[in-house]
């Protein structure tokens, strides 16, 4: 019995659209119906083309990852596929943890062989025959869904000894999560797997050298993978041709918050955040929105001309970070809303440096006051959450610590939160 849908795609099955189109268009439950709408196109050609030639493709296309840092795809697939010690494994991380964060599950639950075609053209690319899917533990429909399709892939000869007649061995894993934020984080996530601590690895060496078993990995994020699927059918050239020159492709938003259809869209790299908004239908009395996530920052109501972009979220002192777009109006207290933010860090906090395990603590603690005192803010308080910030940001061994203060900076910097 499968969990019930409660994801709204506003967009869904338009066939205009990379990602989407084939969402709520296709069985996700039938790789026939996957093929008929032309699955497994991307993987032909890339037998043909040959790992090397997938990895040019790839780079070419300009892809770059869609966890969140925007790390060039080929040339993490490069690098690992380089690596003379081996095995190599392939793993794609499913924890879509992020608040704000649910596109990966769409694209799982709605198109799930896209993501076992596209595991496998990354496999093939990296030289891996072992492939691990970590899949957040709390997306019960999109782990049924994948279970299926890898099964059926598996049955059907798209996975195990011989994909597709070609001699080349690759199977996928699916391991779930139990709840825990930091197992989102690429290294955690490995010793997740291993059976330790879900506990971030100093980087470097980073996982294309020694990731999962210290072995060399490829590590991407769903959204990541499924673009390859384009870019192989489409062609790096025709890829690179959306979006802007430093952001190409289409990329996955998850508007929440103070719009009427809110959801999972998809737009080409460079639509403006205000053209975003509009389609989710923003309401009146727009105060800021929140880019990112709780690692995120936030942009004024009068800023909605900022473009879609890694680089032009950058220039306006925010992220696009895992796609999270989050409008909240004058109705949203930002004292509790900060507050918030400051709990989930201080409680998703491995605890393994000091500088984040105290820290977040702190810098609730001083949150927790001015909430307290209905938002008006002590200067010492204020002075006291810019240098535990400045410690976290600059001290921390993995991104929580390193970003746990960015939405409350540019809450007081940007929206004068507590005054
Ligand atoms: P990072 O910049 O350290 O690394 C990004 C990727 O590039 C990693 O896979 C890393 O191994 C690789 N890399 C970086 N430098 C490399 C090098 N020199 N050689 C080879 N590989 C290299 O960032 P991160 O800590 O992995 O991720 C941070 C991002 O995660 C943030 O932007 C945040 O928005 C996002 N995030 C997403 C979610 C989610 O649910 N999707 C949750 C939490 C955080
Ligand atoms: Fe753990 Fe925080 Fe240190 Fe990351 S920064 S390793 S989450 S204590």
């Amino acid at each position: 019995e499968e969990p019930p849908a409660v994801l709204a795609v506003p967009q869904a099955g338009d066939p205009s659209l990379l990602l989407l189109g084939r969402v709520g268009a296709v069985d996700p439950a039938s790789l026939d119906d996957y093929r008929a709408h032309g699955g497994y196109g991307a993987l032909r050609r890339a037998f043909e083309l040959g790992p090397a030639g997938v990895i040019r493709e790839v780079t070419d296309s300009g892809l770059v990852g869609r966890g969140g840092a925007a790390f060039p795809t080929g040339r993490k697939w490069q690098a690992t596929a380089s690596q003379p010690d081996h095995p190599h494994y392939l793993v794609c991380n499913a924890d879509e943890s992020e608040p704000g964060t649910f596109k990966d599950r769409v694209i799982m639950e709605g198109d799930p062989y896209a993501l076992v075609e596209a595991m496998t053209i990354a496999a093939y690319a990296v030289g891996a025959h072992r492939g691990y899917l970590y899949l957040r533990g709390e997306y019960p429909r999109a782990i049924h869904r994948m279970e299926h399709a890898i099964g059926q892939a598996r049955a059907r000869g798209l996975l195990g000894e011989d994909v597709l007649g070609q001699g080349f061995a690759f199977d996928i894993e699916i391991r779930r999560g139990a709840g825990a934020y930091i197992c989102g984080e690429e290294t955690a996530l490995f010793n997740s797997i291993e059976g330790y601590r879900g506990e971030p690895r100093s980087k470097p060496p980073f996982p294309v050298e020694k990731g999962l078993f210290g072995r060399p990995t490829a590590e991407n994020n769903v959204e990541t993978l499924v673009n390859v699927v384009p870019v192989l059918t489409m062609g790096a050239e025709a890829y690179a041709a959306i979006g802007t020159p430093k952001s190409t492709g289409p990329k996955l938003y998850c508007v929440s918050g103070s719009v009427d259809r809110p959801g999972v869209y998809e737009l080409p790299f460079g639509a403006t955040l205000g053209e975003l908004l509009t389609l989710a239908g923003v309401r009146d009395g727009l105060r800021a929105v929140l880019l990112g996530g709780a690692a995120g920052g936030f942009v004024r109501a009068d800023e909605l001309d900022v473009p879609l972009t890694f680089e032009g979220t950058r220039e306006a002192g925010t992220t696009l970070g895992s796609g999270v777009v989050m409008a909240f109006d004058g109705t949203v207290p930002l004292p509790r809303l900060l507050l918030r933010i400051a709990e989930f860090f201080r409680d998703e906090s491995c605890g393994q440096c000091v500088p984040c395990r105290v820290g977040t603590v702190r810098q609730q603690e001083a949150l927790h006051r001015i909430a307290d005192r209905t938002g008006a803010a002590a200067a010492a308080d204020i002075a006291l959450l810019r240098e535990v910030g400045r410690a976290m940001r600059d001290a921390s061994i993995c991104g929580l610590g390193q970003t746990a203060w960015n939405a409350v900076e540019s809450a007081i910097d940007r929206l004068g939160a507590y005054e």
